[in-house]
Formats: C-alpha cells, sequence, structure tokens
C-alpha cells in the first residue's frame, strides 16, 4: 500500500506543484517527492517488522522531511495510525478504520482546518470516514479502500469550489478558488496508492 502511494505521488508530482503554485508557493510536489522517498526507504528499514513500528517510522520520517507544512501533517497522520494496535496477521477492517481514526485525530490535534477549508482535511476526513462506514457495513479492508479512494477523489475534487483560510494560500482569498487543494489531491493519490497496493501486496486482505 505505502509502494503504491508513492508511485502514484511520483507520477504526479509536478501537478502538485503546479496546484500548489496557484494558491501557495510551489514547493508541494517537491515536499511530497521526498516524503514518497522516505515512505520507500522505510519499506525495508530495520526494526518495522511489525505494523505499528512500521507506521510510526514512516510518520516520523515524512514528518523530518524538509519542505511546507504538509510533510508534517501527513507524517502525523502516519504516525498517528501506528498508536493503535494492530493484529498483524488478522486485521479487519475495523481495526483498520481505528487505525485511520487514530491517525485523522492526529492531525486534528495539529491543525485547526476543518472540511470546508480548503485544505488536505478536505479529502482526508471523507476518506477516513468512508472506511469506518465501510467497517460498520461489514465490508473488506479492500472493499473499505475503494470507498476511501473515492471519497478522497471527490473530497479533493470539491475544494475547486472553496477558498483557502489555511496555510500559505489563504492570504490569496477568491483566486484560489477554481483550483483543487494541492494537499487533498495528495491525499486522494496517498489513498488512490492505499487501494491499488493492497491488490498487489506482500499480504493478502484475508477477506476480512
Ligand atoms: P506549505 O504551505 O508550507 O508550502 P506544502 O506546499 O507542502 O506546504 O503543502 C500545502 C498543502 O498543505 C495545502 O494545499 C494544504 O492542503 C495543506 N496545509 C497547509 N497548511 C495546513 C493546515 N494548517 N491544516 C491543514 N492542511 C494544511
Ligand atoms: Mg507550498
Amino acid at each position: 500500500m505505502f509502494a503504491q502511494a508513492a508511485a502514484c505521488i511520483r507520477s504526479e508530482h509536478q501537478r502538485l506543484t503546479e496546484l500548489d503554485s496557484v494558491g501557495g508557493d510551489g514547493d508541494h510536489g517537491t515536499t511530497m517527492l521526498r516524503a514518497a522517498e522516505q515512505m520507500e526507504d522505510c519499506m525495508d528499514a530495520a526494526g518495522t517488522e511489525n505494523l505499528t513500528a512500521f507506521l510510526k517510522a514512516v510518520g516520523w520520517r515524512v514528518l523530518g522531511v524538509d519542505g511546507g507544512a504538509s510533510s508534517g501533517l501527513f507524517g502525523t497522520f502516519f504516525a498517528g495510525m501506528g498508536e493503535v494496535e494492530l493484529s498483524e496477521d488478522s486485521m479487519d477492517c475495523r481495526e483498520f478504520a481505528e487505525s485511520l481514526q487514530a491517525g485523522l485525530r492526529a492531525v486534528s490535534r495539529q491543525s485547526k482546518a476543518r472540511p470546508g477549508d480548503k485544505t488536505m482535511m478536505d479529502a482526508l476526513t471523507p476518506a477516513v470516514d468512508a472506511v469506518s462506514a465501510a467497517a460498520g457495513a461489514g465490508k473488506t479492508i479492500a472493499e473499505a479502500l475503494g470507498d476511501a479512494a473515492c471519497a478522497a477523489r471527490l473530497g479533493a475534487e470539491s475544494t475547486s469550489d472553496m477558498v483557502a483560510r489555511y496555510g500559505r494560500a489563504r492570504s490569496l482569498g477568491e483566486r484560489t478558488r477554481g483550483y483543487p487543494d494541492a494537499g487533498a489531491t495528495s491525499v486522494a493519490l496517498i489513498f488512490k496508492g492505499f487501494r491499488e497496493g493492497l491488490g498487489k501486496g506482500r499480504v493478502s486482505d484475508g477477506g476480512s
């Protein structure tokens, strides 16, 4: 999942920079490329054999990326996902949802931005909530990720109609309308990668 999320970021990093050039300082693609590099490097790093250790390690590495606000927020999200106990061999959709909700709570402690403010929260919140809803409906993790990827994409697209109220884009006000938020677009790419990556990952979904 993380390998494919990194691949999705890599293939779209120029667009991420273009979007951040409209409302920000044009560094988002570069920051996310560095984050993707850390996600890839972590894959075979020592001490990341279990899931929670892996998530915390990815989180801290992404947090350490020299770049914009987004590396801190994405790092916080991944590390936050590792704050809950996860069953190594039999993780079900409920556990996965709890992990994502813990990540979202951690980001929400860092940022006061909420859906509607034209930030990554407009994609992250519906994506995480889609997994919780899917878990409640008894869906598999794969199905939940399909829902989440869709929710994140729609959430990112919805930011086109919004005016930025947080981050560097805030000072540009009305000029940010008409373009999707860069960070929300990254969230959509990450969840697209998670969904695609689960299908071809090293660990099977186990049908739960
Ligand atoms: P910077 O704005 O510091 O240059 P980036 O360019 O890497 O950081 O990332 C910009 C993205 O980060 C924005 O598009 C937005 O989604 C997200 N972002 C910035 N500030 C915040 C915030 N306070 N809360 C939530 N998301 C934010
Ligand atoms: Mg920027």
